[in-house]
């Protein structure tokens, strides 16, 4: 498969759009499930999910008819009024996360921003520490990248919200210093997506449930990434025997639609008050009636089995690379899965698995993720294996 981009299409977004993102050489048109289209009609099989945002796949019919059935009823009336789907939305994540109520933004920045906001709330004045995870990532805003533990990406931006302290991930001892009657929340992933999916250590889980239950502070887990079926069940940390204050979700939630939620235990759920937090466009009744579409195709039984399933075949396609001494480490839970190379080759597997018709993406020079649409089929994940290898095989 050759370089399909037309450069005039490169070269009138040059012209027009800001330059922050880095692209890849491909322009897309189309997707259906886990297929995407380029203007050619090449078909690629999308093995990042848009990183998990399509969860359901590319427009999945029941999203499809939510949001035509809604865009031709209601779009957006702001928040000054009732209207349902955003209840029904809230009443569906209360009943199958963690109970309490939900407040609903736009993305996951913006989840990340109101959850800050709510656990200052929720801890009164004076208790304004937060602590946070090295490597994490919470989002791109000022509030979030304040969470967000990665210098590369703070540096050029400071200040910022000056009360983040960030603590190991491998190290529950950094969390006892860190930790104390003046901290308010921590934030944490329970696996990191953007560094490359690491998972946070078992015991560093539980020392923050542990210490934020002494200490009164909220523990605020970043599903954004992990959550609705990525790893298998519907959130990553119940299967890590965790119990959050506030699990944070976005990404897939909308099955394409920008939304994001924060949800909050009945305990903490009120801290925000008439006034306190809001945006216009949240909860709209477009983006809520796609949500519900989505999170119903996400919980269904069946399809997390499936998740289980196929993220064994692809680890174990990554494992073999590990054992045949092409890469150092493969890491995965369900559907989300990565591959660490001992060379900085992680862009040019990426350009050579794109050049064979499968999209992915690498996380940093040496590790390349796989976040695939959850409806991938058996054929395709095989597939990407089999390319893998032979691109690693050809470097
Ligand atoms: C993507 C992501 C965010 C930020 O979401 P946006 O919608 O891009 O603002 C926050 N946390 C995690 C874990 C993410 O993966």
């Amino acid at each position: 498969m050759s370089e399909a981009l037309d450069p005039r299409v490169a070269a009138r977004e040059a012209a027009a759009v800001m330059p922050t993102y880095r692209r890849m050489p491909v322009e897309l048109v189309r997707g259906e499930g886990a297929h995407l289209f380029d203007p050619a009609g090449r078909r690629y099989v999308d093995c990042i999910a848009g990183i998990s945002m399509a969860n359901v796949g590319h427009c999945h019919p029941d999203v499809v008819e939510a949001i035509r059935t809604q865009a031709g009823t209601l779009i957006n009336t702001s928040n000054l009024f009732y209207t349902e789907p955003g209840i029904a939305l809230a009443e569906w994540l209360r009943d199958h996360t963690i109970g309490g109520k939900v407040f609903f933004c736009n993305s996951g920045a913006e989840a990340s921003e109101a959850a800050l906001k709510l656990a200052r709330r929720h801890a009164g004045p004076g208790r304004d520490e937060v602590v946070a995870l090295r490597d994490g990532f919470h989002g791109r805003t000022f509030g979030a990248l304040s969470l967000t533990g990665q210098p590369d990406k703070q540096e050029p931006f400071r200040p910022l919200v000056p009360t983040v302290r960030h603590v190991s991930r491998d190290d529950p001892a950094e969390l006892d210093d860190a930790i104390s009657e003046r901290t308010a929340a921590v934030f944490l992933e329970v696996i990191q997506g953007e560094i490359g999916v690491q998972p946070v250590a078992p015991d560093v889980l539980s020392r923050a449930r542990e210490l934020c239950d002494r200490f009164g502070a909220l523990l605020i887990v970043d599903e954004i990434q992990t959550g609705l079926s990525r790893t298998g069940p519907l959130l990553a940390s119940s299967e890590a025997g965790l119990a959050p204050d506030v699990v944070l979700l976005a990404k897939s939630l909308g099955g394409g639609v920008p939304i994001g939620a924060v949800v909050a235990t009945p305990e903490v759920s009120d801290a925000l008050q008439p006034g306190d937090h809001g945006s216009t466009f949240a909860a709209s009744p477009l983006a809520c009636a796609a949500g519900l579409a989505a999170c119903r195709v996400l919980a269904d039984p069946v399809l997390q089995d499936e998740v289980r399933r196929l993220g064994a075949i692809l680890l174990d396609g990554l494992v073999s690379l590990v054992d045949s001494g092409v890469a150092l480490e493969a890491r995965g839970r369900g559907l989300m899965c990565a591959v660490e190379f001992p060379e900085p080759v992680a862009a040019d597997v990426v350009t050579g698995l794109m050049r064979a018709g499968f999209l992915a993406n690498n996380t940093s020079a040496y590790t390349v993720r796989f976040l695939p649409p959850l409806v991938i089929a058996e054929e395709d994940v095989r597939e990407l294996t089999g390319a893998l290898a032979a691109v690693c095989a050809a470097l």
